[in-house]
C-alpha cells in the first residue's frame, strides 16, 4: 500500500501538530489515543514509513514491540491496570483510519472496549492527567 506522507501520524512525527507523548526513542514514538477505548489507551508507531504490519521492515516492528512492553508496563504500574489489551488494524477493510502503522495498547480486558473505536473525543486535561501517570511509572 502507498504512504501518504501527510497522514496525521506522519505530522506528529515532523512535529506539524501536537501529541501528549508517553515516550520516544530513535525508532518510535508512543503517545496518547485521543478518542481512547479505556483510561490510558495509547498508540505505539514507528518511525519508519508504513501504512501495515505487512509494509513495517523487521527491525521497526521488533522496535515497536519493545516500545509496546515498556508502555504497557507502564500502564499496569501506572494505572494499576490488571491486563492490557494489544489492538492493530491492518488496512481499511479491517477498520484502520489512520494510514500509518500503529500499535493500540489499550489497559484493561476485551470486555471494557465497550466505547466505539475512534470515535469519541476525551477531555485533554483528563488525558494528560493519565499520561503524567504513565510516565511516571516509566521512569
Ligand atoms: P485505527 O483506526 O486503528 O487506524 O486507529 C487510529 C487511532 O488513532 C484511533 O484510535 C484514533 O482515536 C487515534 N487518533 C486519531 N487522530 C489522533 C491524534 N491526532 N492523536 C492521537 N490519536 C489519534
Amino acid at each position: 500500500m502507498s504512504y501518504d506522507n501527510n497522514n496525521i501520524f506522519a505530522k506528529i512525527l515532523r512535529r506539524e501538530i501536537p501529541c501528549i507523548k508517553l515516550y520516544e526513542d530513535e525508532h518510535t514514538l508512543a503517545f496518547m489515543d485521543i478518542m481512547p477505548q479505556t483510561d490510558g489507551h495509547a498508540l505505539v508507531i514507528p518511525k519508519a514509513s508504513a501504512v501495515t504490519l505487512f509494509d513495517l521492515p523487521d527491525e521497526a516492528a521488533a522496535a515497536c514491540m519493545r516500545t509496546v512492553r515498556k508502555i504497557g508496563n507502564a500502564q499496569k504500574q501506572g494505572l494499576g491496570a490488571d491486563g492490557v489489551v494489544l489492538m492493530q488494524l491492518n488496512g481499511p477493510g479491517a477498520g484502520q483510519t489512520v494510514p500509518h502503522f500503529h500499535i493500540h495498547v489499550i489497559p484493561g480486558s476485551i470486555g471494557d472496549l465497550r466505547r466505539p473505536h475512534a470515535t469519541v473525543m476525551a477531555d485533554q486535561n483528563h488525558l494528560k492527567a493519565l499520561a503524567a501517570r504513565i510516565v511516571a511509572a516509566l521512569a
